[in-house]
C-alpha cells in the first residue's frame, strides 16, 4: 500500500520523574507507529503525559525504558553529538510560545536552522523569503517579534520548523495561545506546508476539535494509550474538497 513505511516507532517507551519519595509515571508504557506523511495527534487532559511524550520521541527528554526509532535508527543509542546532528537534518519543531529569538527579524529567526546546517548565506536567504511568502508574511520579514501578532509570529514559527524540509515536524500545543480564528489559519497552514512535501507531523493538543485535522489520534491518559484511531472522515473530507476545487477549474 502507498504511502505506508513507518517513520516512527515507540515501543514501550516510559518516563518516570523522581521527586524526592514520589516517582512520577508520566509516560507508562506507550507503543505506536507514525506512517510518513500522517498527520498524527497525542490527544489528552493537561498532565496525561502528551508533552513528555512528545520530547521522547524528539530525543529532548531521555526515555527511562523503552525505545523510539526515527527513520529505523534508535533515538537511545545516539550519542548527543549525533542526536543533535540527527536533529538538524530531520526534525522541525513548533512551540506554543513560538520561542522565537526576540533580536532577530523573522526572516533571521526563519534562515536560522539552515545556518545549523552551513548552508549559503545567499541560498538560505531565498529559502527563508520563499517560505516566508508562503505563510503569508511578504510584508513582515524584517520585523522582529515583538513587532508582531502571535498568529504571526506563530507563522514565522511554522516557517523555521518547515525550511529546511525535515522529514517530521513536533509541535506541542500549536496553537495555545491563539484566538479561535487565528487558530484555524495555523492548523490548516500546517496541514498545508506538511502535505505538500509528504512531511509527517505529530501535535500534541488538548483540544478535541483540533484532533478532526489528524489522520490518526492517539488518546492519551494518566501516561497510557486511551485509543488509536484513525480518522478516515478528514481524508474523505479532504479528498472530496480537493475533488470540488477540481470541478470549479
Ligand atoms: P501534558 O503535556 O499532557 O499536560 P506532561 O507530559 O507535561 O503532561 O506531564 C505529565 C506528568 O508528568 C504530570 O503529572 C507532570 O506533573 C509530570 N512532569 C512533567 N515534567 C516533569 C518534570 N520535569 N519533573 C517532574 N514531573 C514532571
Ligand atoms: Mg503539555
Amino acid at each position: 500500500m502507498e504511502g505506508k513505511d513507518v517513520i516512527i516507532d515507540v515501543r514501550n517507551a516510559k518516563k518516570i520523574y523522581r521527586m524526592g519519595q514520589e516517582r512520577i509515571h508520566a509516560v507508562d508504557g506507550i507503543s505506536f507507529t507514525v506512517n510518513r506523511g500522517e498527520f498524527c495527534c497525542l490527544l489528552g487532559t493537561s498532565g496525561s503525559g502528551k508533552s513528555t511524550l512528545l520530547n521522547l520521541m524528539a530525543g529532548i527528554e531521555k526515555l527511562t525504558s523503552g525505545d523510539v526509532f526515527i527513520k529505523g535508527q534508535s533515538i537511545k543509542q545516539m550519542s548527543e553529538n549525533k542526536l543533535s546532528k540527527f536533529r538538524q537534518e530531520n526534525l522541525g519543531f513548533v512551540f506554543q510560545s513560538y520561542n522565537l529569538l526576540g533580536s532577530m527579524t523573522a526572516l533571521e529567526n526563519v534562515e536560522l536552522p539552515l545556518v545549523f546546517k552551513k548552508m549559503p548565506s545567499s541560498k538560505r536567504r531565498r529559502m527563508a523569503r520563499g517560505i516566508l511568502k508562503k505563510v503569508g508574511l511578504g510584508d513582515r520579514m524584517m520585523h522582529k517579534p515583538k513587532e508582531m501578532s502571535g498568529g504571526q509570529q506563530q507563522r514565522v514559527g511554522i516557517a523555521r520548523a518547515f525550511v529546511a524540509r525535515p522529514d517530521v515536524v513536533f509541535a506541542d500545543e500549536p496553537t495555545g495561545n491563539l484566538d479561535s480564528r487565528t487558530t484555524i489559519e495555523v492548523m490548516e497552514l500546517i496541514k498545508e506546508m506538511a502535505s505538500k512535501h509528504n512531511q509527517t507531523i505529530v501535535m500534541v493538543t488538548h483540544d478535541n476539535s483540533l484532533a478532526a485535522y489528524a489522520d490518526k489520534i492517539i488518546r492519551i491518559k494518566d501516561g497510557h494509550i486511551e485509543s488509536i484511531e484513525e480518522n478516515a472522515n478528514v481524508k474523505q473530507a479532504a479528498g472530496e474538497a480537493a475533488e470540488t476545487t477540481d470541478q470549479t477549474v
